[in-house]
Parts: structure tokens; C-alpha cells; sequence
């Protein structure tokens, strides 16, 4: 689907809501796609991208950057301890943050090279045992732990069961966000981002409504 087809779908959701549509961020996820794909969207004008894993982002984001400066790269897979600081350099948001020692791991590179990503916490809405995220009983719990360390802690983030209706999750990541004060929400893929904007999702993860299907690698 054309960049401007899912834009458009993207302005009557938030109208729906009554909310602007420059408070949603489009996050379009690059995985696994080939560099034609990536470069066509690129000139499009889009300059927000995501990647699930620090090593495909980084053979592909650095050269892009040289001709795009100004690219904005969301991590939003799971995260390895021995990879935070490549994924650090590389990244401007981390999505993923998910237990106490990548928190610790974050904070002290942060510390040292007086950087770090804004950074969103990733609970695990539907308790599933495979899926990476904080448990919702331990989440007010560890955001504390992050604020404590001094984190830019901007929000939560949350995939949703593939076989359960998203909106009791996107809800659920709302109401925990919310008493928590924290005011960004990524949450919404290419299946249900319109339900995930009426629920509040600031950053959307959109890719094969964008790129097409994956191709299984
Ligand atoms: C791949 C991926 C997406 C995008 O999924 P689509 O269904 O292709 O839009 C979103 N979020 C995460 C965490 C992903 O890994």
C-alpha cells in the first residue's frame, strides 16, 4: 500500500478520536526488507524507520544515514545485554526495555557516554510465556527501577496476543501508562493501528501494510 494511502488512514483515525494527527509518529519497520523497498520509502519523504534486530540495523542504517542525516531509528525487538551498546550508537528510541539488568546496562553506558535513547518499556499485555515484556503486576514496579536510574523514560510499548482482539490490550497498556504518567504508547501494527490510535498509541509500528509482505528469511 502506497505511504500516502496508510498517512490518509492514519489522519481519519485520529480525526475519529479527536486527536492531531502530528501526535501520532509513523514508525515504518524496515525488517527484512530489501534496500529497494527501503529507498523507495525513503524517497517518499518518510525518515522514521524500526528494526527488531541491532545486527540487520546495523548493515543497513549507516550507509543510508550518509545520504539521510536526519533518519530516525526505533529498536522495537528484543534485546541482548552484549548488544545495548551497538544498539545505543545505532538507535534513537529503544522499545524494548524489559527487565532490571538491561535497565543497568543502559544506565551505566549512559553514564559513560553521557547519551542515551528515549526508551520505552515493553509489558507483556498478555502474559504469554514466549513473549518478551514486564508482566502488568510488576510494570508500575519497574518503571520505578527506570526512573530511579535517571533513564529517559518516555512511555510503554506492547504486542498484543495474535489471537486475542488487540483493543483489550491496547487499553490495558493506556491505563497502565497513564497512572504511571507516562504519555507515550507504542502500540498498533499494520492489522489493527486504527484501533490502536483510538486508544491513544503515539508511535504506531507499521511494516507490511507499508513494505509489503516480508520475505521469510
Ligand atoms: C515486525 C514488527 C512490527 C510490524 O508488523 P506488521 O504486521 O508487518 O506491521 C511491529 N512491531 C514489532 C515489534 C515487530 O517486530
Amino acid at each position: 500500500m502506497p505511504l500516502a494511502d496508510i498517512q490518509d488512514r492514519i489522519r481519519a483515525a485520529c480525526e475519529a478520536s479527536n486527536r492531531a494527527a502530528a501526535d501520532v509518529t509513523l514508525i515504518a519497520v524496515s525488517k527484512v526488507q530489501p534496500n529497494e523497498r527501503v529507498q523507495d520509502v525513503l524517497d517518499q519523504g518518510h525518515r522514521v524507520f524500526g528494526e527488531n534486530k541491532v545486527q540487520e540495523a546495523a548493515g543497513k542504517w549507516p550507509t543510508f544515514r550518509e545520504t539521510y542525516p536526519d533518519v530516525q531509528l526505533h529498536l522495537i525487538g528484543p534485546l541482548q545485554t552484549n548488544k545495548v551498546r551497538q544498539a545505543m550508537e545505532l538507535a534513537q528510541s529503544i522499545h524494548t526495555v524489559d527487565r532490571p539488568k538491561l535497565a543497568n546496562t543502559i544506565a551505566r553506558i549512559a553514564d559513560e557516554t553521557g547519551a542515551c535513547p528515549d526508551l520505552f518499556i515493553q509489558v507483556n499485555t498478555g502474559e504469554e510465556p514466549q513473549k518478551a515484556g514486564i508482566l502488568p503486576a510488576q510494570s508500575d514496579e519497574f518503571i520505578s527501577e527506570v526512573r530511579a536510574l535517571g533513564l529517559p523514560l518516555k512511555g510503554l510499548m506492547c504486542i498484543p496476543p495474535v489471537d486475542e482482539e488487540p483493543s483489550l490490550h491496547f487499553a490495558l497498556l493506556a491505563k497502565i501508562a497513564k497512572r504511571n504518567g507516562l504519555s507515550a504508547l507504542s502500540m498498533g501494527m499494520s492489522g489493527d493501528f486504527e484501533r490502536a490510535i483510538a486508544l491513544g498509541a503515539t508511535h504506531i509500528r507499521v511494516g507490511s501494510a507499508i513494505f509489503g509482505d516480508r520475505v521469510p528469511g
